[in-house]
């Protein structure tokens, strides 16, 4: 029986050490993926329910490593986040997708708004509106066109300062919109001191659409509140048209997902906006 206590004793301890050089190893990486600016922006629009529109795009980080590979957010966001370079990223997406942009609007291709998401790491910070605002009066976009998306986690922290931060954001005419809307653990009085205009509903709530019952009450009741609130609604991941029907029913604005269209490169979003009639 001693044996065996050692032997697992061992056995963990080389799994941490694994884990442990994993995550050396990941952080040289992304350091360096950052130095050299090695990220794609891609672009998902945001359709308005009721006239097809596209009111919006949505930019989306993904990481091309070494061998040309393409690296998904959910792989290593957490990561950035937990180690502070995340923001460091995020100045790299947005300067990259306010660019891009940027070149839609002179060319005319687009003219909506654009969706940047916005770590908490970011929020927490003391230069936080002088850095975003400094990024978007530098593009030249208005900022009546760019939407900072948040999460309800990272408001719930230290939601007095956050609140005082975004209203002076809101000034500058920046619009703020609630992410991953009822994933998290807000509480509902602060929805009405915040200065946001659109409640986004997570993905979660529409993708077993229109069959769950659970799922019809809360969507229902969150389109419900939002619109008694005098916000805006917009569905992610509706990717048939039955959901987009049950948006449609359901007094939802704004539609997100694969049922328009994927998360595209900058090429494949240039065909989108040109192509796209409603
Ligand atoms: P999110 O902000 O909730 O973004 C929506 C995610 O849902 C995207 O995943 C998008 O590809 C996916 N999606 C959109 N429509 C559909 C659909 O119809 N069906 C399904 N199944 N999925 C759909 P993605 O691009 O992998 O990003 C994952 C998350 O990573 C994002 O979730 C966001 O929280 C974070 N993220 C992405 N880019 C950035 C960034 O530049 N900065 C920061 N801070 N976070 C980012
Ligand atoms: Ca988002
Ligand atoms: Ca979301
Ligand atoms: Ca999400």
């Amino acid at each position: 029986a001693k044996d065996e206590g050692k032997g697992n004793y061992q056995f963990y301890s080389q799994e941490m050490t694994q884990k442990a050089m994993k995550r050396i190893s990941m952080q040289s990486k992304l350091r360096n993926a950052i130095k050299n600016e090695v990220f794609d922006v891609y672009f998902q629009p945001q359709i308005n329910a009721q006239t097809k529109e596209i009111i919006g795009l949505e930019a989306l980080v993904r990481w091309i490593d070494e061998n040309g590979n393409m690296i998904y957010p959910d792989e290593f966001i957490p990561f950035a986040e937990e180690t502070g370079m995340i923001v460091e990223l995020d100045r790299i997406v947005m300067k990259k997708a306010l660019a891009q942009v940027m070149q839609w609007r002179n060319e005319n291709i687009f003219t909506g708004s654009l969706s940047l998401n916005l770590a908490m790491k970011q929020l927490q910070k003391d230069d936080f509106e002088l850095s975003i605002s400094n990024l978007i009066s530098s593009s030249k976009c208005p900022p009546e066109k760019i939407e900072l998306e948040i999460t309800e986690s990272g408001l719930m922290q230290k939601p007095e300062e956050s609140i005082a931060k975004l209203n002076r954001l809101k000034e500058l005419g920046i619009k703020i919109s609630i992410d991953d809307f009822g994933t998290g653990y807000s509480s509902l009085s602060y929805i009405k001191k915040l200065p946001i205009s659109k409640i986004k509903i997570d993905k979660s709530f529409v993708v077993e659409l229109p069959d769950n019952k659970d799922d019809i009450s809360i969507v229902k009741a969150i389109i419900a509140l939002a619109s008694s609130l005098g916000l805006k609604t917009l569905a992610e991941g509706v990717e048939t048209a039955q959901q987009l029907e049950f948006m449609l029913e359901n007094g939802c604005h704004n539609i997100q997902g694969y049922y328009f269209a994927k998360p595209m490169s900058i090429e494949d979003t240039t065909r989108f906006l040109k192509n796209f009639h409603k």
